[in-house]
């Protein structure tokens, strides 16, 4: 629909415009920051930062549900920078003009409820929300959108030129991070580090053949993040990991979009992520956070964050119940199917420890929580899910091990519905599923196949034929008869078919 289609309250509303003063905050010793220089970590203190609209209550002048139907509105328009995160415009980046932003297709994944059968086995209603139908198949695209159009937004400004852009990665921010700077290849190149042998081919193509430089580090994640935290205090690099609050910020929109697909009706709800580096669920409560503020819901949902027990520094952090006695310590994670959640010491773990704070406050009861699932239970939830029509990755099978864990121990009600978060699709990880179904789990991931989930090719060659088909060399006649009968009549024998 054209803009001067609508219904003429909603016409002043419809199209953005830059306003606001966004300004970096830090969560250490409060101070702050403009924004016309990349920043990451607080000059003062160190402590990681975020960022924050001094102006917020001028978006509370415009009712709850005014804002609802500005967003359904927006839908209906064709103008790509809308199409995207910043739909929800006002939220996720009010200084940024329209033509700053870039779009290449993140955010507005598809909410897929389960079958039956699956319902029955979490104990509740859930929907997966697919997160691997982003651009470079995961949730970190909304993120790239959002510093990436920054970025732009800085380099139109003459701020900055020719940027290098770095990150360290278990594999899909790099994916993302390599994606949206090729998109800006005139003023933007980027570099990735990535963890030896700890991403899937899959990831380590993305960034490949995005034309981004590639280095290899030995040891896990957290090595490389050390690496990058070094290269971007002492050159000159813009740092797009989720130490910069852009990430974060773009990242919101995961929160609005549910809200947007559910009529804004938040009871009852529950919505499941995975934790690695803490940015996605910091993400998730400040979105949720800003809606309640503004009236747009009118509750704010459960939050169940999910590690593995493998790199669980979150989970453990939250077992003290008296929050005055809770440390933090990082833990030596160990191989995890949940790969991209390989993360033992999470950069956002200051922003979660306030958010989580503020969350429960305003719910006035606790909110969040933390759950602890097996490797196992989450590559026989993942198996489990994508035999009944989903494509989830192993962290959406995280996911679905976290629910049916909070359903047995009573976080969750049979009433409520859950949102599981596939962070990524299901292909990034396939070679997870192929050891699963050859049995080819080294020891350390403590994963054993249940024979009623492993599945694999059968090759259909029978023993009497004589000739078979190869590459350019077709059968004819009676050997191409002769071969089509009997291979059919073999697979209608291991299949049990009956004849017509
Ligand atoms: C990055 C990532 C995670 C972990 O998210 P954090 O924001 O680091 O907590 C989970 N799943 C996938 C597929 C990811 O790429
Ligand atoms: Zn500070």
């Amino acid at each position: 629909m054209k803009p001067h289609d609508f219904p003429d309250y909603i016409q002043p509303h419809l199209i953005p415009e830059p306003s606001g003063n966004l300004i970096y905050r830090c969560l250490g010793c409060n101070a702050e920051f403009g924004i016309e220089k990349l920043l990451y970590i607080c000059p003062h203190c160190g402590k990681v930062l975020l960022l924050h609209d001094p102006d917020f209550d001028r978006l509370k002048k415009i009712p709850g549900p005014t804002w609802r139907q500005i967003f359904d509105y927006r839908r209906m328009l064709n103008i790509p920078a809308l199409k995207g995160i910043y739909r929800y415009h006002e939220f996720i980046g009010p200084v940024m003009p329209l033509d700053a932003v870039i779009y290449l297709g993140e955010g507005h994944t598809p909410v897929v409820e389960s079958n039956r059968r699956l319902q029955e086995l979490a104990g509740c209603r859930f929907y997966f929300k697919n997160d691997g139908q982003n651009p470079s198949a995961s949730f970190k695209d909304r993120g790239m959108a959002s510093a990436l159009s920054y970025i732009q937004y800085l380099i139109r400004q003459g701020h900055v030129s020719d940027v290098l852009a770095i990150c360290a990665s278990t594999g899909d921010t790099s994916a993302a991070a390599a994606l949206y700077a090729s998109y800006l290849i005139d003023h933007v190149t980027s570099a990735v580090l990535l963890p030896q042998g700890k991403v899937t081919p899959q990831q380590l193509a993305q960034p490949l053949g995005s034309g981004a430089s590639v280095f290899e580090i030995p040891g896990v994640f957290d090595d490389c993040m050390k690496i990058v935290e070094a290269l971007s205090e002492n050159y000159n690099v813009a740092l797009l990991n989720s130490k910069n609050a852009w990430r974060i910020l773009g990242q919101e929109s995961y929160s609005y979009e549910i809200a947007q697909d559910f009529e804004y009706d938040m009871a009852n709800k529950t919505v499941v992520v995975p934790i690695g580096n803490a940015g996605n669920i910091t993400a998730v409560m400040s979105g949720f956070l800003k809606f309640y503020d503004t009236g747009i819901i009118d509750v704010l949902p459960k939050i169940i964050g999910v590690q593995s027990e493998h790199a669980n520094p979150v989970y453990k952090y939250y077992l003290e119940p008296d929050a005055e006695k809770r440390r933090f310590t990082p833990v030596h994670v160990r191989p995890s199917v949940a790969q991209a959640a390989m993360i033992g010491n999470p950069v956002s773990m200051p922003r979660v420890i306030y958010l989580v704070d503020e969350y429960n406050k305003k719910a006035g009861r606790q909110q969040v929580f933390v759950s602890e699932v097996t490797e196992q239970e989450i590559m026989d939830c993942q198996l489990t899910a994508n035999r009944n029509g989903h494509v989830a990755c192993t962290h959406g099978g995280e996911c679905l091990a976290g629910l049916i864990a909070a359903r047995k121990n009573g976080l969750v009600f049979e009433g409520e519905t859950a949102v599981l978060d596939s962070t990524a699709h299901a292909l990034k990880f396939s070679g997870f599923q192929d050891m699963y179904f050859s049995d080819r789990f080294p020891p350390e991931y403590e994963v054993t196949p249940d024979p009623a989930l492993v599945n694999s090719p059968q090759l259909v060659r029978p023993a009497d034929l004589k000739a078979v088909p190869e590459a350019g060399k077709p059968l004819e006649g009676d050997d191409l008869s002769r071969f089509v009968h009997r291979t059919s009549a073999e697979i209608a024998a291991i299949l049990h078919l009956e004849k017509v």
